[in-house]
This record gives C-alpha cells, sequence and structure tokens, in this order.
C-alpha cells in the first residue's frame, strides 16, 4: 500500500473544515488532521503540497449517459460512448448510468458491462434500469428483480414524462413503477428512486403530482430530471420539493436551448435557493452523451448536439462565480445531495473511513488541479494523467 499525504489543503465537506492535511491509503482516506509526518516509517508514500488549493469531494453525476444516447435522427445520429477521461478532467468520480429514448439497440447488458469497464479504470459507477418507456425494459424481467439482486442497478430510469418521445404513462403506471422501485430498494438496502425525464411540455410534473395522490408512494421516490427547461417548472418542482422530492438539473446546454428559456443550471440553482428551495434537495447532472436534439414546431429534428459530463464542473465554476451560490451550497449540488439520495454514505464527503474521492480545485477560478478516485491520482496539474483503456 501506498500512502499519499496531501498538505495544506482547505478542505471543504462540503461545509468549510479550514486548512488541513488529508493522509490516504487503501482507496479510502485514513485520517484529517496537522503537521503530519510520514518521515521515519516504512511503507511507501507520496505528498503532494496544495499551497491552499480547494479539496473538495469528488463530483456525483446523477445521470450519464455513459453508453450513449440519441438517433432521434435516425442511426447516424446514435451519440458516442463516455470515455474515462470525459468525467476525470471535470472532478467526476461517481456516476450514475440510464438509457434514454432508445431502449432497443442501446441495452441494459451493454450499459451495466460499460459501467464495469469504467469501474475498472477508476470510477465508480451505478446503472438504472429501464429507460424512457413503460413497462421498464429491465435485465431480469421486472424492475424489483433488477434492483434486488443486481449490484449495481440503484434505480429505475429515466422514465420519460411530458415528453412527445416518452410511452404516454398515466399516473397509474407511474405511481406502480416508482411502487415496485421503492420495495425493491427497501429490500435491498438502495435506495430505489424513480429517475423521471421531464420533456417540454406543458404537463410538467403534474404527473408525478397525480401519481403522488392515487398512490402512498413517498414524495421522496421521485428525482425528475432537466427542471431547468423553464422557470414555470422549476417553481412546481421547488414546491414539490417541501414535499420531499428532490430535483435534478440539467448542466449540459446549447445556446439554442437557452435562447429559448431555458436557464442554465448555474442560474436555475441560484434562483431555486434565491425562492427558498432547500440546499439539500438540488442536485446538477451532465446528462453525459446524450444527443441535445432540437425540433421545431412541427416535432422534426433540425440540430443535434452531444453533452457533456464536464458540464457538472462548469456548473460549479458559474454558479460560485457568476451566480454567488456559496461554495458549500454548490458542493452539496454537484456531489453530497446525489450520495445522500442514493445512500452511498462513501461519497460526496471528506472524512475518514469514506473513499478517497477527491478534486483539488484553484481557489479563484475553481479549475481542476487534480483528482483522485478511490484513492488513484487520475488528473495532476489539470491535465489527466489515467486515460481510458481505448483513449
Ligand atoms: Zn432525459
Amino acid at each position: 500500500m501506498t500512502l499519499t499525504l496531501i498538505r495544506n489543503a482547505h478542505v471543504f465537506n462540503p461545509d468549510d473544515q479550514g486548512q488541513q492535511d488529508v493522509l490516504l491509503g487503501g482507496g479510502h482516506i485514513l485520517a484529517i488532521g496537522h503537521n503530519f509526518s510520514l518521515s521515519g516509517q516504512d511503507l511507501p508514500y507520496t505528498e503532494h503540497d496544495a499551497q491552499g488549493a480547494l479539496l473538495v469531494p469528488g463530483l456525483v453525476d446523477p445521470l450519464a449517459h455513459i453508453t450513449g444516447g440519441g438517433g432521434e435522427g435516425g442511426f447516424h445520429t446514435r451519440t458516442p460512448e463516455m470515455q474515462l477521461t470525459d468525467a476525470t478532467a471535470g472532478g467526476v468520480t461517481t456516476l450514475m448510468a440510464a438509457l434514454g429514448t432508445d431502449a432497443t439497440t442501446r441495452t441494459l447488458p451493454d450499459l451495466l458491462a460499460k459501467a464495469s469497464g469504467l469501474t475498472a479504470e477508476g470510477l465508480t459507477v451505478y446503472c438504472y434500469t429501464g429507460s424512457y418507456e413503460l413497462p421498464a425494459r429491465t435485465v431480469l424481467g421486472n424492475v424489483r428483480d433488477d434492483i434486488i439482486l443486481i449490484d449495481k442497478i440503484i434505480g429505475v430510469g429515466e422514465v420519460a414524462i411530458a415528453d412527445h418521445r416518452s410511452s404516454v404513462p398515466s399516473a397509474r403506471d407511474l405511481a406502480q413503477v416508482a411502487s415496485d422501485a421503492r420495495v425493491a430498494g427497501m429490500l435491498a438496502g438502495k435506495a430505489g428512486v424513480t429517475l423521471v425525464h421531464v420533456g417540454g411540455s406543458d404537463e410538467r410534473l403534474n404527473l408525478i403530482e397525480e401519481a403522488l395522490a392515487l398512490s402512498d408512494v413517498p414524495a421522496s421516490q421521485f428525482f425528475p430530471t432537466h427542471i431547468n427547461r423553464s422557470d414555470a417548472l422549476l417553481a412546481q418542482a421547488i414546491w414539490l420539493s417541501n414535499a420531499g422530492m428532490r430535483f435534478d438539473l440539467t448542466a449540459s446546454t446549447t445556446p439554442e436551448l437557452l435562447a429559448a428559456g431555458e436557464l442554465s443550471a448555474g442560474e436555475a440553482l441560484a434562483k431555486a435557493l434565491y425562492d427558498g428551495a432547500k440546499a439539500n434537495m438540488i442536485t446538477v447532472s451532465s446528462d453525459g452523451n446524450a444527443s441535445l436534439p432540437e425540433f421545431n414546431a412541427a416535432g422534426e429534428l433540425i440540430g443535434l448536439k452531444v453533452g457533456e459530463v464536464k458540464s457538472v464542473h462548469e456548473t460549479l465554476q458559474e454558479a460560485v462565480g457568476q451566480h454567488k451560490v456559496p461554495l458549500p451550497q454548490a458542493l452539496r449540488a454537484v456531489s453530497t445531495n446525489a450520495a445522500e439520495l442514493f445512500k452511498l454514505p462513501q461519497k460526496g464527503r471528506i472524512a475518514p473511513g469514506v473513499d478517497a474521492d477527491l478534486v483539488l480545485l484553484e481557489p479563484a477560478t475553481l479549475a481542476v488541479q487534480s483528482v483522485w478516485a478511490r484513492g488513484q491520482q487520475l488528473v495532476q496539474a489539470g491535465q489527466p494523467v489515467v486515460w481510458g483503456t481505448f483513449e
């Protein structure tokens, strides 16, 4: 075992812990304190002087399409797979992977294999069973069995509502899948969350409200994403968050989407906090490697871009730099809150015993300097030092 000593780091967990030394070993954080010395002991070690840079938990991305997505413009518009450094360059060390529109040519076995591949390369990756459509596509035949029996599967989604690409689920359909996921989560000690893709129609979150009204599923089981599509959608999500529903902002965007009324994730985070949402109820995901299709009024595809995992880190910079969100609250949104939602006590924190997933940020710009994932340094001096197998 090689020990790593990070000296003189300004630690945020996500609250300000002041200047500390942090000792890593065996993939975990071993100790946090002052004036540690490793000289005079026999284990090999490396030292890293952070010189007052900000040491924060590795970012946790609750929605990335690691095997690609899209295809709304035909087979040539299927987006490519994510590579290791797509995540690490932006300080993301944990991801939740999902299928999207296409669960025919994209499959859950492929998603699980890619998740295992990225895990072997150094990240921590979990998966959702299902896709946009209901009844849910699954590995073992139903949502319950997938969540109970497959370690990496921690929920279901992204089930599409309020979108012309949805399978037009009823409120009862949505309540049923959320109930199945919840019960499976209880039995397996997992969150059993239902990730809901919310499209651009005026139905917004109404189907979730109806599902809550006709069932006993708690609001905390629903986790809608793309909430920064519009002010009206954000307002409805803030209202539902008071009933216990966490919600997710999408970091990847395009100038065209922003011009059409979408808020950037950084602006939406600032607005939600200003409008009274609790800081522990909001997450930011990348929607990485998703297609960002643009449709005209007739529903025809007129443009296509690809989401990027590093957009979560760009949202952190924007929220703090431009919209003056306090750093601890912004760090909650890009790391700690998703770890709590998915019941991952090893993630989203800096404390003795947790996984050594750490990001060192330049204090003025919050640029990524160094990244460690389960103790392995993947980024140094702002550049990847570990590459994916085919990069
Ligand atoms: Zn989506």
